[in-house]
């Protein structure tokens, strides 16, 4: 199928035309499944039918070199993919299901940005492939600075409502998907969104609210409770840890959890259950992703934790910050 890509037009720089028309020859070129009804290419917009009766769901990120990631150590299909794979991250915050996605270059000017455009370009395109998430459109640009990619998904709500940081109620038990910690030895790069766990977990039982870690539970955790006044407690000795948090605790010399609590970019799901089902949901819960209960959310509105002792002090925001 075909691809809506936005020529830019008057601004162009005269030596990036040639490179901007190369990349749309390339664009051109791939393979993408639009969903039925999907326009082709070669027009002003992308086009999307839309179901009638189901809420669409839009998040857009944008990452940078030396911001995000560092150009000289990742490869242009890791850059992409991560772009797609933390919007689709957010999306599975929501319970949703994601159906496309529009992707902005900005690039250095110079030889190697085709290269770098087509790389990045095909790191979405393959991430989106597996969730069904095609690249329907965007745009390029080139500037004087260092490369950024923006990218804007588009959901769809199939069920009654999203997933809401808001909703947690006293009492409910506090859950995540996967493990935590020491992402930035390499996880943050390849990290699969939890889209298919959240829509299996909406289907199994009542979230109360849920959202994904991004900046790791001891900052995120609080925006949770934020939106749904209320406070909530964490048992350090529950978190499932990562080996890579192990290797970085031997170089902090920090704890362990310290780094399943702060570490940033692990991507998986935060979410609360009402306690009367955290039993049950672990029982019926076959999904090759583990889930585990980490804490209780609380009246009180103050984040406390349990330490590896079991005494209980104040839970600070020490998380990663982008
Ligand atoms: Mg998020």
């Amino acid at each position: 199928m075909s691809i809506s890509f936005a020529l830019t037009s008057g601004l162009a720089i005269s030596r990036y035309d040639s490179m901007e028309q190369a990349f749309l020859q390339f664009l051109a070129n791939q393979k993408q499944t639009l969903p039925t009804d999907g326009l082709g290419i070669g027009d002003d917009a992308a086009v999307l039918a839309w179901p009638a009766d189901s809420k669409l769901v839009v998040c857009t990120d944008l990452i940078s070199d030396e911001t995000d990631f560092h150009l000289a150590e990742v490869t242009p299909q890791q850059i992409g993919r991560k772009a797609l794979a933390i919007n689709l991250s957010d999306i599975a915050a929501m319970a949703c299901q994601p159906v496309g996605a529009l992707l902005t270059l900005l690039l250095p000017g110079g030889e190697a940005s085709l290269e770098l455009a087509q790389g990045i370009y095909q790191g979405a395109a393959k991430l989106g492939e597996q969730f069904n998430c095609p690249i329907i459109g965007g745009d390029t640009n080139s500037w004087p600075g260092k490369v950024a990619v923006s990218i804007t998904v588009l959901g769809r709500c199939p069920f009654a409502k999203p997933l809401l940081r808001q909703g947690a109620q006293p009492g409910d038990a506090i859950f995540v998907t996967g493990s935590l910690g020491g992402s930035i030895l390499g996880h943050h790069l390849d990290f699969i969104p939890r889209v298919d766990e959240a829509l299996a977990l909406t289907q199994t039982c009542g979230l109360t609210a849920g959202m994904d870690i991004s900046d790791g539970i001891s900052i995120d955790l609080p925006r949770l409770c934020k939106q749904s006044s209320v406070g909530a407690e964490i048992d350090v000795r529950q978190l499932p840890l990562t080996a890579a948090a192990q290797q970085l605790s031997q170089k902090s010399g920090k704890p362990v959890w310290w780094h399943g609590l702060n570490d940033g970019e692990d991507f998986e799901l935060l979410f609360t259950v009402p306690a009367a089902d955290a039993d049950q949901l672990l029982a019926q819960w076959t999904n090759a992703t583990p889930i585990t209960r980490i804490g209780t959310i609380r009246p009180e509105r103050e984040l406390t934790m349990l330490g590896d002792d079991g005494t209980r002090q104040p839970l600070l925001p020490e998380g990663f910050s982008h």
